[in-house]
């Protein structure tokens, strides 16, 4: 018998491989309950050999499912095929159980979703009686129902098969089993199964629920009226939406979510703002009518402005903040994450109860742009996790004029990618707000108690085209034919109700005409909103406002606590069993300490930390190997040799001190960036530093630094302090390791949006570092970074330079030079002054004075002025770079050099002469002895050109 049953299950299609979870399940069931699982599995499981003393309500359950799968394969092996005294039934009963579990495999593919009808069910054979050799026949017969959540343990197989069809396929589909967790399995089966996936709600909910469906009706048919053609990317077809973020947002805070933020694209934005966010109708009409200026700043079009206001849930007061987005539509995600995270950290809210990630996505968007697949990536990661985001797809079904059939995607669905991380999906029909409802409360809750992401697919439609002004029927013509017969839900909504008796149709037409006096007196229409919404539920930016730009920064710390921190920064307890290269790293810290070797780059960073970490700044450093350091220079996460654990020096300074978080990012540099841009823009009292391997991977972080870093301010005036360190220099690495792409940040640079700079000494890294965050204005800040000079000879502080010093936009000539000799001036920045030295020295050149530009933006021409003012005689003037020509600082800067010298030297800084790399479309030479001649060449031309 019990063999008989295990070949039957191994032979048929989803209980074998991957599917035999369905077997674990029924074990466990089981285990709990030994009457709960039909006789023949009883028997089989009673007949286990014993793990441990057999199988019982307190055996750990892996150990037993292990050896379970150990039996079950030697069985099947051993076994022959044949099902001898197997009784007719009980071959039935599996195979029914089989029919159970495939519905909720496959029930999604027969649903009814898609309100335009428009989806090409294929036929699904797993759900056919005849493939589980059942038949019209057994409809009568009754079956152990097994874990199927209906109420009872037996029914006859037609009320089995009633209540699958009705869970799993109307108007929800339903995808979950690819989950591996049986917990969280059965926990969907119950929250579907025990309600037919539409549970009964009472009138107040629905009407409730209409109410919300005529404002976002109610809404786009007053702008369409008002202003015809003009671009609102509106919400009609999908209007469900908005009585679903309703849902969200008061379910979550009658959870004791304090903060709710949002990430979304266009469409159906104006919508959310107004009846959910409570952005007055009136401020929005004036946008529309083109009056609303900023004080100062770009501005943005009306569908990428962000919003922030406070919501009564029944928890309490909750503060909504939808993040600006810019058109690049997903690349808001990890935004809203990193926003999320840290205002969880803020909060000390280590599981994410109180803060809520929600970001809607486009279904063309969603399939399509990789930094989702990032963003799901980063959900589980310690330095990046939120407790679970809810995502919610508005899901269209078309790409601006692109059709999901052959050309938007490969994948059944959109929203495939979520099942990466075995987030549930649920796939719902938006012209059932009702199982919307339904789908949105599960969705909530399973958050909440799994602490993971979640995905809603709001299957929808585009009432008009792309925008407003645009014609969906000539590429979709099948599509928009069907949509121009097509009810809207709110008319298909209102008309279930009143045939229902929830409510008669003067009720219902009288929510359409309060709706409309509102909007025309200008009242608010998100009913929820606090007028005087209580400020302690988000940071206060009145520190960091209104700060013009300001360069020269006090960044001095006193030095006999310096002297403690880096003690304590050198202490490791005995018992970790530190690496001997790391060992010596210590060991020359604190011999840097007392004084007998010069102070290097990794410590002075490393010192820069600790010293705001006193001062009460938190830090955040992620980065790919931030930890160690690509090139092995920080070695801020101290590995235990012996068990693998970490220590963190700087974690461990003093009681209470601010956190200190250090994490490897994944290899990620889109998603990775934007997550630290949205947690900089959320965290002003932090420092927040995101560190690539090598400076030319932030390339694939291009649109965070175009569409957030460098712009964000003058569209938004969201300010934003994050320091980005990106190893730059050209040592012969070839072509995609020496540039950190300095020529384009400088020419995304302009009204002091951010400051780029190029430190070259240690003292220079650790004032850098300070000034970002002593100073309360905040910009981004770009660090090329150093690699050789991490280690070289020359590249040294001492203790008291950092005490005592500050950051300096530019070093004079370091030499002892006479003023008046000196009728050569070579201006440079980064590591080749070393070389440019080096060459001075051997060459006895002390007619040439070397001046560092070590911030290039904004750039220091005061500064330079005063560092080069004495050199009256001054005949000649060059810019020596490493990069080709067309690369680095010289297009980019030049003016300013220019104009600098010429008030020196009268036509001297007009003159301006360049060594650097001729122009090269590739930023390096891929062959070392390529590279080493042309750096000789450069060097050389700096003095002899
Ligand atoms: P939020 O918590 O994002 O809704 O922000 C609350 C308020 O803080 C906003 O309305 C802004 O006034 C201000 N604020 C938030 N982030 C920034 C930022 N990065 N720069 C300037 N002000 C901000």
């Amino acid at each position: 018998m019990q063999e008989g049953i295990m070949e039957l299950m191994w032979r048929t299609s989803h209980m074998s491989g991957g599917n035999a979870h369905y077997v674990e399940d029924l074990y466990e069931q089981y285990l709990a309950d030994p009457g709960a699982v039909p006789d023949e599995w009883r028997q089989y499981f009673d007949s286990l050999p014993g793990y441990e003393g057999g199988p019982s309500r307190d055996t750990p359950l892996a150990p037993v499912r292990d050896r379970f799968y150990e039996i079950s394969r030697d069985q099947r092996r051993a076994a022959p095929a044949a099902e001898g005294g197997e009784s007719d039934v009980s071959r039935k009963q599996v195979r029914v159980l089989q029919l159970i579990n495939a519905y909720r495999f496959r029930g999604h593919q027969r649903a009814d979703i898609d309100p335009l009808g428009l989806r090409v069910s294929e036929s699904v054979p797993d759900l056919e009686l005849s493939f589980h050799q059942l038949s019209d026949a057994d409809m009568d017969t009754e079956f152990q129902t097994g874990s199927l959540f209906i109420g009872k343990d037996s029914a006859p197989l037609k009320e089995i098969i009633q209540a699958l069809e009705q869970t799993y396929c109307r108007t929800v589909g339903c995808e979950f089993m690819h989950i591996v967790n049986t917990e969280e399995k059965r926990w969907i089966q119950q929250r579907f199964e025990s309600v037919r996936s539409r549970p009964d709600y009472s009138p107040d909910v629905r009407k409730h629920v209409l109410e919300r469906l005529t404002a976002a009706e109610g809404l786009e048919n007053y702008l369409a009226s008002k202003y015809p053609g003009t671009k609102r990317f509106g919400l009609e077809g999908g209007e469900t939406f908005i009585p679903m973020i309703d849902e969200m947002i008061q379910r979550s805070g009658s959870y004791g979510a304090r903060e709710v933020v949002i990430g979304m694209a266009h469409r159906g934005r104006l919508n959310l703002l107004v009846n959910i966010l409570g952005k007055s109708p009136g401020e929005l009409i004036d946008e529309f009518d083109g009056k609303k200026m900023l004080a100062q700043g770009s501005g943005d079009v009306k569908y990428h402005q962000g919003f922030s206001s406070n919501v009564m849930t029944p928890g309490g007061e909750v503060h909504l903040a939808l993040a600006f987005n810019p058109s690049h539509l997903e690349i808001v995600t990890p935004v809203v994450e990193g926003s999320v995270r840290a205002r969880q950290d803020r909060r000390e809210d280590s599981e994410g109860d109180q803060v809520l990630p929600l970001v809607v996505h486009g279904d063309a968007a969603m399939a399509g742009q990789g930094v989702v697949m990032e963003t799901f990536q980063m959900s589980q990661l310690r330095g990046y996790k939120t407790g679970g985001t809810v995502h919610v797809v508005i899901n269209n079904q078309v790409g601006f004029t692109t059709s999901r059939r052959d050309d938007a995607r490969s994948t059944e669905y959109c929203t495939d990618i979520a099942k990466m991380v075995q987030a549930p999906i649920f796939h719902v029909n938006g012209d059932d707000p009702d199982a919307v409802l339904h789908a949105t409360q599960v969705a909530i809750d399973y958050r909440q108690q799994f602490k993971k992401d979640v995905v809603i697919d709001l299957i929808c439609y585009r009432r008009r085209g792309h925008n407003e002004a645009d014609e969906p029927s000539g590429t979709q013509p099948m599509m928009y034919q069907k949509i121009k017969g097509h009810d809207s839900s709110r008319t298909l909504y209102a008309r279930r109700l009143v045939e229902e008796g929830v409510l008669d149709e003067d009720d219902a037409r009288a929510l359409v005409d309060e709706y409309r006096d509102d909007l025309d007196s200008g009242n608010h229409v998100a009913n929820a909103l606090v007028q005087e919404p209580n400020s302690n539920l988000f940071v206060d930016w009145t520190p960091y406002l209104g700060h013009s730009w300001s360069g020269d920064v006090d960044t001095s710390f006193d030095l006999k606590r310096m002297q403690e921190l880096a003690t304590k920064m050198c202490e490791i307890p005995d018992d970790v069993d530190v690496q001997r290269q790391v060992s010596r790293v210590y060991e020359d810290r604190r011999k840097m300490l007392a004084g007998s070797l010069p102070l290097n780059w990794g410590f002075a960073e490393t010192l820069a930390y600790a010293t705001l970490l006193d001062q009460g700044h938190p830090v955040r450093l992620t980065g790919q190997d931030t930890g160690r350091g690509t090139f092995s220079h920080r070695h801020a996460v101290v590995h235990n040799q012996k068990n693998g654990d970490t220590w963190t020096p700087l974690c461990h300074l003093r009681p209470n001190q601010p956190g200190f978080t250090i994490h490897d990012s994944f290899l990620s540099e889109a998603g990775a960036l934007a997550f630290e841009y949205g947690y900089s823009t959320t965290m002003p009292n932090a420092l927040i530093a995101w560190e690539a391997q090598f400076g030319d991977f932030v390339n694939g972080a291009q649109v965070v630094i175009d569409q957030f870093i460098s712009s964000g301010e003058t569209k938004w005036g969201r300010l934003c302090g994050l320091a980005l360190l990106l190893p730059h220099g050209y040592e012969g690495q070839g072509p995609e390791h020496s540039s950190a792409r300095l020529e384009r940040f400088l020419q995304l640079s302009a009204e002091n949006n951010m400051q780029v700079c190029v430190p070259t000494t240690p003292a220079q890294i650790f004032h850098l570092l300070r000034r970002q965050v002593i100073r309360p204005l905040r910009k981004p800040l770009v660090v090329m970074s150093p690699k050789s000079l991490l280690r070289h000879k020359d590249a040294t502080s001492s203790l008291e330079d950092l005490a005592m010093g500050k950051f300096q936009m530019v070093i004079p000539d370091q030499g002892k030079l006479e003023a008046e000799n000196v009728k050569r001036l070579i201006l440079c920045a980064g590591k080749v002054y070393y070389d440019l030295i080096s060459w001075r020295e051997e060459n006895e050149r002390y007619d040439t004075a070397v001046v560092r530009i070590e911030q290039l933006y904004p750039f220091p021409e005061e500064t330079l002025f005063e560092a080069i003012s004495d050199y009256s005689n001054l005949e000649r003037v060059v810019w020596c770079q490493e990069e080709p020509k067309n690369q680095g600082a010289w297009y980019q800067s030049q003016h300013h050099m220019r104009r600098v010298v010429d008030q020196v030297a009268a036509g001297v800084g007009s003159d301006l002469g360049f060594a650097g790399r001729p122009e090269s479309a590739a930023p390096a030479a891929g062959y070392m002895a390529v590279h080493s001649e042309q750096q000789r060449s450069l060097v050389e031309g700096a003095f002899e050109s």
